[in-house]
């Protein structure tokens, strides 16, 4: 427990959060930084241990400069008492505001990642704050087909992150399938680190950027990145395949091989184009999807971004408009880091204004501008990267869909058929999709497009919201819970 109350809390140490939480205490403000991580960075600049391996383990990291100046910042703000920072913490619920204020209380656990000393010695339990800055990013979104819940099918987030995390390589043989522009650092990421790589299958095509270079040519250094994944491709000698999926994957008790096969613009199997690949690891990869409970707790507004995945909207200075509460990164919809960075100083700086503190104009419309060039590099990776309308059709009535709670297709496409469950709300409530460990975030896309799908319809905000509502943000010990007390009617 803390009696302390801070100017802001900002949840996440990520590009976004980073930068949110040093650009908050350098005008002034008192900051608390929580993060489930057990070191700043976030997703995109995950690395090793550095009480391991020291500083320099950088390998694969882009822009690695802006995460050791914010890091030093981060450093000599603690020092100062501006920012208290918490890592392996993992905030599980937001109060309702205390009457006519904006403070919130905060209840935190121990995340996954404190070892068995953070246990004992507990942290804060809760912190109050007068202000908050969600930043809590996103993770991969999945697809299912058959034979992906065999052991050696990862998400390809998953892959890399042991890459990064710990230099972990996860299989000898590999493919890495899905769509966009982050199959490719997975791949290369594998091949430099001994790892053959059969092939990266794009579902999309690349002909696809043909109407959005000028969108792409805003943001030069993500062409330069791309050239250097190419000149990569080519060392390791990586074929790319376009238009291409993973049909089915086999294996007795781990991944053994692939089919692939080519598809069309809809993502409708072409017969006859099948191919197997002999591989131990297969990396699937549909983009991002923002974590959403946060936001969705606070009473957030949601929409369906132009990826097809459900985003919290904020305006133009990352205002929610819940009073108090600013939103900045991925969950704002899935752009980069370092559009992650200028929305986590701009939420700052917004913050900082709203609670009277004089900032300047120049660099909030400095911040803005480069959010917008940011942000039409996306809209551009989004439309040139869709996931194909016709996914739901590479479906078998037994490929397990939900993983936790072992739902198939033909038990979704009964539900519906039987039970008339004609919403992913529906659906889950009869079939149990979702409803699982992992509570829907594996699983809650799919389930909504499969309930659009079988309705013959476009998945809805409201198919997605359904999904993403989670009364606690992550799961707790009873213990937890019972030192609510009462106060809180969940
Ligand atoms: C697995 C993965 C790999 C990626 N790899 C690449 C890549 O190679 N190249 C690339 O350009 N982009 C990559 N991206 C995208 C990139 O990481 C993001 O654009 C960027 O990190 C977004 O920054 P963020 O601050 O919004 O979120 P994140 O970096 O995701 O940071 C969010 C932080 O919030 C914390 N958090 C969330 N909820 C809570 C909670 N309730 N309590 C406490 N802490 C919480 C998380 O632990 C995390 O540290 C990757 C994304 C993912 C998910």
């Amino acid at each position: 427990m803390t009696d302390r109350v801070f100017d802001i809390g900002v949840i996440g140490a990520g590009p976004a959060g980073l930068a949110a939480a040093t650009a908050a205490a350098s005008v002034g403000l008192s900051v608390v930084l929580i993060d489930a991580g057990s070191q700043p960075g976030g997703q995109y600049w995950r690395h090793p241990d550095e009480q391991q391996v020291g500083e320099t383990d950088h390998a694969g990291h882009h822009d690695w400069t802006t995460f050791t100046t914010m890091r030093s910042a981060l450093h000599t703000a603690m020092e100062a008492g501006h920012i208290t920072y918490l890592p392996d913490t993992q905030l599980w619920l937001i109060d309702p505001v205390k009457e006519a204020t904006a403070r919130r209380t905060l209840r935190l656990t121990n995340s996954y990642t404190a070892g068995p000393e953070q246990h004992i010695a507990r942290r804060p339990t809760e912190v109050t704050v007068d202000q908050l800055i969600l930043c809590p990013g996103g993770y991969d979104r999945q697809l299912p087909v058959p034979g992906w819940d065999l052991p050696g099918v990862m998400a390809a987030g998953g892959v890399q992150a042991l890459l990064k995390g710990s230099r972990t390589v996860a299989g000898r043989r590999a493919i890495i399938a899905g769509t966009g522009p982050f199959l490719l650092p997975v791949a290369v990421g594998l091949a430099e680190a001994g790892a053959e790589v059969v092939s990266i299958c794009e579902a999309g095509a690349i002909r696809n950027w043909l109407p959005h270079v000028a969108a792409a040519a805003q943001v030069p250094s993500k062409g330069l990145e791309g050239a250097q994944y190419a000149a990569l491709m080519a060392k390791h000698r990586i074929p790319y395949r376009s238009r291409t999926i993973i049909r089915a994957i086999h294996g007795e008790t781990s991944v053994e091989a692939v089919t692939t096969c080519k598809v069309d613009s809809s993502g409708t199997p072409i017969a006859g184009t099948e191919r197997r690949y002999e591989v131990d690891v297969v990396g699937l990869g549909w983009g991002f999807t923002p974590s959403l409970e946060l936001p969705v707790m606070v009473g957030a507004q949601t929409r369906r971004d132009v990826d097809g995945s459900l985003v919290a909207v904020v305006d133009d200075q990352q205002r929610s408009g819940i009073p108090g509460v600013y939103i900045a990164g991925e969950a704002t919809g899935v752009g980069g880091a370092s559009m992650a960075v200028a929305e986590g100083k701009l939420a700052a700086l917004t913050a900082a204004a709203d609670s009277g503190r004089p900032i300047s104009p120049r660099d909030v419309s400095r911040l803005q501008h480069k959010i917008k060039r940011f942000r039409g590099f996306a809209v551009a990776m989004h439309t040139a990267h869709p996931v194909p309308e016709a996914w739901t059709g590479w479906l078998e009535p037994e490929t397990v869909v939900c993983r936790c709670e072992e739902v198939n297709y033909g038990d979704l496409c009964t539900a519906h058929e039987e039970l008339q469950a004609d919403d992913a709300r529906t659906l889950k409530l009869v079939a149990r999709p979702g409803m699982g460990w992992c509570q829907g975030r594996v699983c809650g896309y799919a389930i909504a497009g499969i309930a659009a799908s079988l309705c013959g319809r476009e998945p809805s905000e409201e198919d997605l919201r359904s999904q993403g509502k989670r009364t606690l943000a992550s799961p707790v010990a009873l213990s937890d819970l019972a030192a609510l007390n009462n106060e809180i009617h969940l």
